[in-house]
């Protein structure tokens, strides 16, 4: 499996980096963020190493759907059963900060704020 040895996730998926894990299969691994945003917030991440969804192809299909179908369940298992965010930022203008793909799931108890500020709107 395709890997880059300098990235902090890929780290994270051989198990070099410490991490809370919540699920791991041999496609995917799920952790808590090292620094939540919410009661709840996971990060879901291929083994593979992809840095954004620029990279990504059709052999990446299945494990990103993968993880897109896993993450209400692992939502749920960590309490987060009223609802949840998920987010994937990429690159410079999605303020990706690491780059091997990674879906946050985020939520808890209370409503999220919005997505994105609006310029010039209220909340709508
Ligand atoms: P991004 O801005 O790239 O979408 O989000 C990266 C996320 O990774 C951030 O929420 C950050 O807190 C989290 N993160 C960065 N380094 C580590 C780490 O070493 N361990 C864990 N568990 N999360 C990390
Ligand atoms: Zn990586």
């Amino acid at each position: 499996m395709q890997q880059d040895p300098n990235c902090i996730f890929c780290k994270i998926a051989r198990g070099e980096i410490p991490s809370r894990k919540v699920y791991e299969d041999d496609g995917i691994v799920a952790f808590h963020d090292i620094s939540p945003i919410a009661p709840v917030h996971l990060l879901l991440i291929p083994k593979v190493h992809v840095a954004t969804l620029y990279e990504t192809t059709a052999a990446h299909e299945a494990v990103l759907g993968r993880m897109m179908a896993l993450a209400g369940r692992l939502a749920r298992e960590q309490g987060a059963n009223d609802g949840f965010r998920t987010i994937v930022n990429t690159g410079r203008v999605g303020r990706q900060e690491v780059m091997h793909v990674h879906v946050h799931v985020i939520g808890g108890p209370d409503p999220l704020g919005p997505m994105i500020a609006r310029k010039g709107s209220q909340g709508d």
